[in-house]
């Protein structure tokens, strides 16, 4: 990997990114990042450094993969007024997110179709200052689509188990599944799933008087979202991924109690994979005030025991990667005023903010860089299979970077986003780790502050990358 030999003959690179701190899937090290084409030639030695080629020396800041999310809601066309492929594409690269995979709801037409899919490449086309990528969804109804979705470039499906919140994208049960998962493992395709079961739901919403100022206290909100919704939904995953050698992944786990079971699905192997999100490990529900609906998602963000749980889960692999769940709406939709949790829309935007609030609690309990990237590049890479693309900083892959200060800390000022709507929980915080400048395929696409004069982000469709 770090083979030098060929560095000396030939033309120079087009460009050579070097630094002391260059992440690699061997570590962090010195080393001089040879570029050719928009991907990564070799990684040499700091010192390996042709004559004539263009030098970014990035000195002590790190020098990351560029990040993966493979969790973003960007809902256009349709509801472009949400977020949209330029708003939301900037946000990623001034957040050092080089790749994108976009869910297939929220979105009018929902991406359940391949003409729906044909639309949302033609909306995306000129737009992107990140490379993306889409998923598709698995509705009622669609099963004899799944095949030509996928045909047409999709990486895998997205499916809910309760409603999602949006009716043009149905929720689906054990049965539909059963028709869905045969056709998916023919293709060799991922099931993303949003692991709720309606039943504890319902069964705790008959529990809850929705009266007076109930609405607006946060544990309100907590409580109509139990544990058990997300435990049981996690189980019947397991059991349908053993049955059929389906490849199934959890998306925003949020319940530490649903780690044993997981820990010991993937123990025997079965295709199960899972991911968190930023806000599960950074927030706690005893701290969020009372009609703080910026703070409403679901599954909801829970006790400050349970987040360190979800740590303890990405430290001994249980929990494979994370990524944002980037879904804002018009702050209207957030209720605000009336700070009624129960009415207000669900949804957290922190795409631009994501390592840095990562890294934050990463560094506060010790871990180095290297985990981040795992966790935030290569990881999620892999289940969009792009891994060999995307999410590592070695020869043949995209050069895409992050280069950001880990030891410098900001205030998130919430007009600053660059998100089409400013709203986010994270505003006011104080977080760890300033994202300077971000490469795209060779390319400075964010550099202190200012984007690259246009945006040279491409579709990435399975199949052709
Ligand atoms: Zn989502």
């Amino acid at each position: 990997m770090a083979s030098t030999t060929n560095l000396a003959a030939g033309m120079p690179p087009d460009l050579v990114v070097r630094g002391k701190r260059v992440v690699t899937p061997e570590g962090e090290r010195a080393a001089a990042i040879h570029v050719r084409g928009g991907v990564i030639e070799a990684v040499g030695r700091l010192e390996d450094v042709p004559a004539g080629a263009a030098v970014h020396d990035a000195g002590e800041l790190v020098v990351m993969p560029g990040i993966v999310d493979t969790h973003v809601h960007i809902n256009e066309p349709g509801r472009t007024e949400w977020e949209g492929f330029s708003t939301g594409t900037r946000a990623a690269a001034a957040g050092g997110v080089t790749t994108l995979v976009e869910m297939p709801l929220n979105s009018i037409p929902a991406t359940t179709t391949a003409a729906a899919y044909r639309e949302k490449h033609a909306a995306a086309a000129g737009k992107l200052w990140v490379d993306a990528g889409f998923w598709g969804g698995v509705v009622p109804g669609n099963t004899a689509e799944l095949r030509t979705l996928w045909d047409a470039g999709v990486f895998g499906f997205k499916c809910f188990l309760v409603p999602s919140g949006v009716e043009e994208f149905g929720f689906v049960g054990e049965a539909e599944l059963r028709a869905a998962l045969p056709e998916l493992v023919k293709m060799g395709a991922p099931l993303l799933a949003h692991a709720e079961l309606p039943g504890p739901i319902d069964a705790a919403a008959k529990k809850i008087a929705n009266t007076g100022d109930v609405a607006k206290r946060y544990r309100t909100w907590l409580a109509s979202r139990p544990r058990e919704a997300e435990n049981e939904a996690i189980a019947l995953l397991g059991k349908l991924a053993r049955e059929y050698g389906a490849r199934v992944h959890v998306v925003h786990v949020s319940s530490s109690d649903a780690l044993t079971a997981l820990r010991e699905t993937k123990a025997e192997k079965v295709g199960v994979t899972v991911e968190t999100c930023p806000h599960y490990l950074t927030f706690a529900a005893e701290e969020i005030s009372d009609a703080a609906t910026e703070f409403k998602c679901a599954p909801p963000i829970r006790e400050a025991e349970n987040r360190d749980k979800l740590w303890q889960g990405l430290r001994d692999g249980t929990i494979d990667f994370i990524v944002t769940d980037h879904s804002p709406c018009p702050p209207a939709m957030k209720l605000q005023e009336e700070g009624d949790f129960m009415r207000a829309w669900g949804g957290i935007a922190s795409l631009e903010l994501s390592l840095p609030s990562v890294w934050t609690e990463a560094h506060r309990r010790g871990y180095a860089v290297p985990r981040v990237a795992a966790w935030m590049s290569e990881g999620p890479a892999r289940l969009a299979g792009l891994g060999h693309r995307k999410g590592a900083i070695a020869a043949g892959r995209d050069a895409d970077f992050v280069i950001w200060d880990p030891d410098a800390t900001f205030r998130v000022e919430q007009e600053r986003l660059h998100q089409r709507h400013k709203l986010t929980p994270y505003a006011g915080r104080e977080l760890r780790g300033v994202v300077e400048t971000t490469f795209l395929r060779g390319r400075r696409i964010f550099d202190r502050g200012e984007f690259s004069a246009s945006p040279i982000g491409q579709v990435l469709e399975r199949g052709a990358v």
